[in-house]
């Protein structure tokens, strides 16, 4: 049985806490608020006055610890390794176990822990797309014709699809017998907003010969409905995964969507040890291409005449992993690319999956330092390895007024790549 730890799992982990604040210079909530309570000091304080009892679950208590991108950004620079993002999904859990799930975390929980739901709703928001969103100019993605609950009407929001990506393609796409067997772990980016990351994905995949399953049955990650504090539907979710994952036979199970990767490896690397074999075998995407030779194979193609200036956005969730090398290695390596590195490309966005919704005042001053760095590096295209990132790069850029686009690597690779 799948199960996440609790508040007090992590009282050790709290206690290690020094109080030397360092995480404040990493920490990108407390550098657009300069507010002691936003930085991860101020947070695990909190957490440990709860567990001990000195305080309970007042309003501004909520308000510190809902104030937080779980991006995990303060480890890097902690001396004692606080993982102060999973401290803090533990104490939205404990707040939703006393108080219950806000509305929004409801309708969260209820959609992504129901996958059929899911499915329908998505199909029909792209079915009904021309009537609910109206084009931005130069297809730098979609607004909302009306006000709706929890959306900003000058959010950018990419389209959704009326036949998901899962729908479109075989479950079993043999390659050379050679070669690994991988298993694509979609999640719900691409199989519902970005169906094109997922073609390219398997064009890379069938470039080196390698047989691809995607698993008909695999649902949400449930990384969404931990930052807004749910526990069953998450357990629920992972362990339909395990069983989706667990009916094949692969070498790999390979993400292309930085969330869920740390959803898999992980997320449910702590839910039990029934998950450690999956958790194990889960890889990036350009881990996997970088460790088969692809930047080798790149580099064996002729550079193009005119070539595009790229950038990169490390995502959080692979940044804390330490995969920085294996995507800048994939652009480098593509013929018609011009990399540049831009400052500041490891700071979080400023998504956070539910905290967009949540505080997207901060959400929007957070993308607007990222639009800056975009802008001053000179780049054309900003290009990443998650969907949530390319959608909110692609929102700070709009509201920047920018002409850049934001797109993932595989479909640079993509467009490098032999038909
Ligand atoms: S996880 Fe990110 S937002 Fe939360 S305290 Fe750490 S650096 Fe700040
Ligand atoms: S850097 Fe680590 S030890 Fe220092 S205050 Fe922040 S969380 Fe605590």
């Amino acid at each position: 049985m799948a199960k996440l730890k609790n508040l007090e799992d992590y009282r050790e982990e709290i206690e290690q806490c020094v109080k030397c604040g360092a995480c404040r210079a990493h920490c990108p909530v407390f550098g657009a608020e300069k507010r002691e309570g936003r930085v991860a000091r101020g947070k695990i304080a909190l957490t440990h006055s709860v567990l001990e009892g000195e305080i309970g679950l007042e309003d501004k208590v909520l308000e510190d610890l809902s104030q937080c991108l779980l991006c995990g950004s303060c480890c890097t620079g902690c001396p004692n390794n606080v993982h102060t993002e999973d401290i803090v999904a533990a104490a939205r859990r404990r707040i939703a176990e006393e108080k219950g799930l806000s509305t929004f975390g409801k309708g969260v929980a209820a959609v992504l822990g129901r996958p059929k739901l899911m499915n329908m709703l998505a199909k029909s928001g792209g079915t009904l797309s021309s009537l609910l969103f109206k084009k931005l100019p130069e297809n730098s993605g979609l607004r909302l014709r009306f006000p709706a609950p929890y959306l900003e009407t000058d959010r950018t929001l990419p389209p959704l699809t009326a036949k998901p990506f899962r729908e479109r393609v075989p479950e079993i796409i043999p390659g050379d017998p050679q070669q690994p067997t991988v298993l694509f772990f979609t999640g719900c980016g691409i199989n519902y907003m970005y169906p094109a990351i997922g073609e390219a994905f398997l064009k890379a995949l069938k470039f080196l010969g390698v047989t691809v399953i995607i698993p008909k049955d695999q649902a949400c990650c449930g990384l969404p409905a931990v930052s807004a504090g749910a526990t069953k539907p998450v357990e629920k979710l992972a362990e339909q995964n395990l069983s989706a994952l667990s009916h094949h036979q692969a070498d790999h199970i390979v993400t292309a969507c930085a969330s869920c990767n740390a959803g898999l490896s992980s997320i449910y690397a702590e839910m039990g040890d029934e998950f450690d074999e999956l958790s194990a075998k889960t890889m990036d995407i350009f881990v996997f291409l970088a460790n088969h030779g692809l930047p080798e194979k790149l580099a064996a193609l002729p550079k193009t005449e005119k070539r595009i200036r790229v950038t990169y956005h490390d995502p959080c969730h692979l940044r804390s992993k330490g995969i920085t090398k294996e995507p800048r290695q994939i652009l480098k390596a593509l013929p018609q690319v011009e990399y540049i590195e831009m400052s500041d490309a490891g700071t979080c966005c400023g998504f956070g999956g539910t905290y967009s919704v949540y505080h997207p005042e901060n959400s929007k001053r957070i993308g607007a330092k990222k639009a800056a760095n975009i802008t001053d590096s000179g780049a054309e295209l900003v290009a990443t390895d998650c969907p949530g990132c390319i959608m909110q790069l692609q929102d700070s850029i709009n509201h920047a007024e920018g002409n850049q686009r934001s797109v993932h690597i595989l479909e640079l690779l993509s467009d490098a790549l032999p038909d």
